[in-house]
């Protein structure tokens, strides 16, 4: 009976440990996706700024034009000879005079439009440095208890077979591997008259047997060994 529950516990920390090995693959494909989220958006703050920089660069040119059409429309009106012509410029000249003035208004906008964009990509970028520091760190951590549990699997995979060896009873252990194969667990450990596994209520008379440890039983509805709760 002790080598049952002996074995019953090292299955239970062979049970942990391969759960916790199965956990790290899924906790790497969480934190890379967070950094993939990230990454996105640091890329869609980029292409606003791209956006807002092309936006800036056209006005600079527009004003860039208009001023010399200006200059132009100045020297014309210098030389001109006629007054109607001389009129028609200096109507010319204040249009784009007006012009200039309405392009630079919107170039001042896009100026500040820039400025607070690149604030925000900024922040961003500074966040997606510290997330992917602070994953690499995680994910070295993750890797190293991915190990360390890989090893002592091995350890407690031995540990069993030496244990399992000791059972002189062949057809109890085919019992017990075979239920933990299609139920998870072997063993139900009994506090009360309720089967901890499968819950159905035991007859007193089973569980006064039980309590009294000399013989194997088994809950007539799930087929588990059952164990008195033993006392640490
Ligand atoms: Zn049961």
């Amino acid at each position: 009976m002790n080598i049952m529950v002996a074995l019953y516990q090292k299955d239970n920390e062979i049970s942990r440990l391969k759960n916790l090995k199965n956990e790290v693959p899924e906790k790497l494909d969480g934190l890379n996706n967070a950094l993939r989220k990230i990454q996105e958006e640091c890329e869609e703050e980029g292409k606003i700024l791209e956006t807002i920089d092309a936006r800036r660069r056209k006005l600079e040119r527009e004003v860039e034009e208009q001023k010399l059409n200006l200059e132009n429309f100045k020297k014309r009106k210098q030389e001109a000879r006629r007054n109607e012509e001389f009129l028609a410029l200096k109507r010319e000249i204040e249009r784009t005079e007006e012009k200039i003035n309405q392009l630079e208004d919107k170039l001042l906008e896009v100026y500040i439009e820039k400025e607070e964009q690149e604030k925000i990509s900024n922040q961003v970028n500074k966040s997606l440095k510290e997330k992917e520091k602070e994953i690499e760190e995680q994910s070295k951590s993750l890797n190293k208890s991915l190990q360390e549990s890989t090893e002592e699997l091995i350890i407690k995979e031995d540990e069993r077979l030496r244990i399992a060896a000791r059972l002189q009873d062949e057809g109890l252990l085919r019992r017990y591997n075979r239920l933990i194969e299609s139920r998870g667990s072997g063993i139900a450990i009994l506090e009360e008259p309720i089967c901890s596994e499968c819950h159905s209520t035991l007859p007193p008379q089973l569980f006064a047997e039980v309590r009294k440890c000399d013989k194997i039983h088994t809950c007539h509805s799930c087929g588990r060994i059952l164990i008195y709760k033993w006392i640490d």
